[in-house]
């Protein structure tokens, strides 16, 4: 019998701390699990799925128009954002169901409330007022979105929580930032025909990314009629009548119905008893953990986005599930972070794993690179003048694929199956040898057979 009212508490129930919650209970453990807003978390509610569904929507105009390259008449078209967001808020509320659902089934105590932590091995629940005590916490509390707190008139800008749920859709939008929310937000807001401009504070958009990538991701993006404003931020938001002027460092100034902030995300830990229990945080207010996701406090763990390493919703899912099976299973082996794939659903799309161009060349010194650029099939017939882009990054020594990275329609469907070569340590002779699938754009990956030379460098 356990001295504590629970063998698992687990706090925050979205993608890490719903499958951690799950898993655990499945073993036997006696699980509970606090959530203080909607059941899911980030992804399901304000994040990958309902982004998804409004990418998915926004691409509709471009198939109108190309459908008449293939003989279509296409009547006149009208698009209606309350339907849409109707439609998107129904299935989300069917998978909160699900998730919900799943956690009764596995017989998890469920708390619809905030938790915040009192001792290391107690968990107040802020409005019940009761304390309850647990052997192990789970810390699984996401992030949020960040805003520019000291920009005046900052209070009549956007995040991505609130772009879910406009009344209607905003004639002229101004995005703030150049990652991946950004960058997706500006697609799926001029697909569905907003006015739609993008400022970014750097150079180039999606840092971290491969230059091609970015390179011809801002060309695409350009030809459908988003403005990518560079090296340039806001120095103030004024509201005039119904509009949004944003003011810029450059001097210029912005005209918007909505202003979109997408400047990054923090971890939630404000107010969460942190200090109480012992568990450190770094400069971000992240939970510092080790590589088996243990604070500093040795019975709490913490997984996901309040981790602050890699925020992608597969990633926490994988670390609640370890963390399960390590505290109440079997054991497992530590996680492996590399070759982790990764999509921009831009439109069009970017799919990548592995090392960038310059990341490779940084840690393998010398690599052979392969670039296709090619009208897709489709796109022949449609009249549509939009390539898609498909590189690999080898390592010259050894052969092996360190990179994968491709633009354009479905890249994150072909990305995440090249990703299981990557991790199986494929070579390029490998993907040589495998037999192409005709026709397709995915068959570009095993057809390349020229090294790429830089302009001005001689064939290796
Ligand atoms: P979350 O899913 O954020 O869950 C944390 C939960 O804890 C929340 O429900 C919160 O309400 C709750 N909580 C917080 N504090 C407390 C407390 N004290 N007590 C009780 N409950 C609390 N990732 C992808 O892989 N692919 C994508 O396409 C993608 N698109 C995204 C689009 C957007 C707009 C955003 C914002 C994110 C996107 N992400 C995507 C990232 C992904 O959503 C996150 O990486 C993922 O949700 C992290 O899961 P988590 O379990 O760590 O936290
Ligand atoms: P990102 O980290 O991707 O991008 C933040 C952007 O904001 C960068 O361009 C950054 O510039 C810029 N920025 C940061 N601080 C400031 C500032 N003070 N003023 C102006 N610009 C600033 O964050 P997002 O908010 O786009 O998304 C958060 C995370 O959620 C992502 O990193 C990703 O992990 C996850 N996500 C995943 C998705 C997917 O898998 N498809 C989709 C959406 C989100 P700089 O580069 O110069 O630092």
């Amino acid at each position: 019998m356990t001295a504590y009212d629970f063998d698992l508490f687990v706090i925050g129930a979205g993608s890490g701390g719903v499958r951690a919650a799950r898993i655990s209970a499945g073993y036997g453990a006696k699980v509970a699990i606090a959530e203080e807003d909607r059941f899911g978390g980030t992804c399901v509610i304000r994040g990958c799925v309902p982004k998804k569904l409004l990418v998915y929507a926004s691409r509709f105009a471009e198939d109108f128009g190309d459908a008449t390259g293939f003989g279509w008449q296409v009547g006149e078209t009208a698009f209606d954002w309350p339907s849409l967001i109707a439609a998107k808020d129904k299935e989300i509320a069917r998978l909160e169901g699900l998730y919900r659902g799943g956690l009764n089934r596995a017989g998890v105590e469920v708390f619809g409330e905030r938790a915040v932590l009192v001792s290391p091995n107690e968990v107040r629940l802020s409005a019940s007022g009761r304390t309850v005590s647990a052997k192990h916490i789970l810390i699984a509390t996401g992030g949020k979105p960040n805003v520019d707190s000291g920009l005046p008139g900052i209070e009549h800008v956007i995040t991505s929580n609130e772009a879910f749920h406009l009344a209607k859709l905003p004639k002229r939008v101004v995005v703030a930032g150049g990652g991946y929310i950004a960058v997706e937000f500006a697609s799926i807001f001029r697909g569905l025909g907003s006015e739609v401009a993008l400022v970014y504070r750097g150079e180039k958009i999606l840092r971290g990314f491969d230059e091609d990538l970015r390179e011809r991701l801002t060309v695409a993006m350009g030809r459908r009629g988003i403005r990518i404003i560079t090296n340039d931020v806001f120095t103030a938001i004024e509201k005039q009548g119904g509009a949004l002027n944003g003011v810029l460092k450059s001097g210029e100034t912005l005209v918007a119905d909505e202003i979109m902030f997408a400047i990054g995300r923090s971890p939630n830990t404000a107010g969460l008893g942190l200090a109480d229990a012992g568990v450190a945080t770094g400069v971000a207010g992240e939970i510092i953990v080790d590589g088996e996701n243990r604070s500093s406090t040795p019975n709490i763990f913490a997984v996901g986005d309040v981790t602050n390493r890699v925020n992608l919703t597969p990633v926490a899912i994988r670390e609640g599930h370890a963390f399960a099976d390590r505290t109440f299973g079997k054991g497992v082996a530590a996680l492996d972070y590399e070759y982790i794939p990764t999509a921009v659903f831009s439109t069009p799309e970017i799919g990548t794993v592995g090392y960038s161009e310059t990341a490779a060349r940084a840690k393998f010194g010398s690599i052979d690179v392969y670039k296709a650029s090619f009208r897709p099939m489709k796109a022949i017939l449609a009249g549509r003048d939009d390539p898609t882009f498909v590189k690999l990054v080898v390592d010259a020594a050894s052969q092996r694929m360190l990179g994968v990275h491709m633009l354009g329609p479905d890249a994150a469907e072909i990305v995440q199956m090249a990703a299981i070569a990557l991790r199986l340590g494929a070579t390029k002779a490998d993907f040589d040898r495998t037999m192409a699938l005709h026709p397709s754009a995915a068959e570009e990956l095993v057809t390349m057979r020229e090294k790429w030379v830089a302009p001005g460098e001689a064939a290796g």
